[in-house]
């Protein structure tokens, strides 16, 4: 029996073999491709790593398949924001007795709600609350591995996290004050907004926009008063939604149309965005040359 099992594994081909190692790292899921972006750059090829939410694909109102549950029950650990942000991996952890098996980046530890209103989701577009985010994935990540090895990699992608946000300090710290104030297609810049010292007015819907209904005409009103009393400079439009709304709204308003952004998701490998500190840049530079555009 033993020479017989020798034999097998002698005889195995090279492929097989860099199967079978490959099956032994540890699988990370990422619920959708800011995350997954962290995971690839701080675990590196320590890790199998599996994404849920595609690129160029907003995660609210996402509906879990029996493929990505099947990537989930394979997970060493998986990777997301929060309960209200992914509601569907709440229950999935639930309903599978594996919540112990997920890392919310996003609970509010050690993150101070100075709000003073629910807390926002989108902690992605914060590079203060990236900063914290990541330090807690890669304690994690080397929590799943077994070793510690993600130091290197953590360090020198704090670095990269501090210089995207210096550049875009430098460029929002342009912007005059009166020329600060922006409408959003929904409320998914407040968090961005704060650290750069912006300020989000109101937002044309009141969830995510895969999740809201069709603005009112009242709330259509409300927004036209906001922008002439506040007087706000810019609305801003989610990449990929329908944006009629906010088109009468700049149209009524006198304003320069809309300017469509994608702050929710990362762009396929390649493009522009396809990272988060892409994404950020991007976004950043052209909300930056909007305001500053008389
Ligand atoms: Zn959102």
């Amino acid at each position: 029996m033993l020479r017989l099992l020798a034999v097998l594994i002698f005889s195995a081909t090279p492929s097989f073999v860099g199967q079978a190692l490959a099956q032994e790292k540890p699988v990370v899921v990422s619920s959708f491709t800011v995350i997954h972006d962290w995971v690839q750059t701080i675990g590196g090829e320590s890790f199998e790593k599996i994404n849920i939410i595609p690129p160029r694909s907003e995660a609210h109102g996402f509906q879990l398949s029996p493929r990505h549950a099947k990537a989930l029950r394979r997970a060493t650990l998986i990777v997301a924001m929060s309960p209200e942000f992914e509601p569907w991996l709440a229950a999935w952890g639930k309903a599978n007795q594996r919540s112990d098996t997920i890392l919310w980046l996003n609970d509010y530890n050690g993150v101070p709600n100075h709000l003073n209103r629910p807390p926002n989701p989108h902690a992605w577009t914060d590079p203060a609350r990236v900063k914290i985010m990541v330090k807690a994935l890669a304690e994690r990540l080397d929590k799943a591995s077994g070793k510690i090895n993600t130091q290197v990699a953590y360090l020198q992608y704090l670095k990269e996290i501090e210089a995207v946000d210096s550049e875009l300090r430098k460029l929002f710290d342009e912007i005059k004050p009166e020329n600060r104030s922006l409408v959003s297609h929904h409320a998914n810049l407040d968090l961005f907004a704060d650290h750069y010292g912006l300020t989000v007015a109101g937002t044309i819907l009141s969830g995510g926009s895969a999740e809201s209904a069709d603005p009112s005409a009242r709330h259509f009103s409300e927004l036209l008063t906001i922008i002439r009393k506040q007087k706000v400079r810019l609305v801003v439009t989610d990449q990929g939604q329908n944006d009629a709304f906010a088109r009468r709204l700049t149209e009524d308003a006198g304003l320069p149309p809309p300017l469509s952004l994608s702050f929710e998701y990362l762009e396929p490998a390649g493009q522009p965005g396809d990272t988060w500190s892409s994404m950020m840049l991007t976004n950043g530079k052209r909300l930056h040359q909007a305001l500053l555009a008389k």
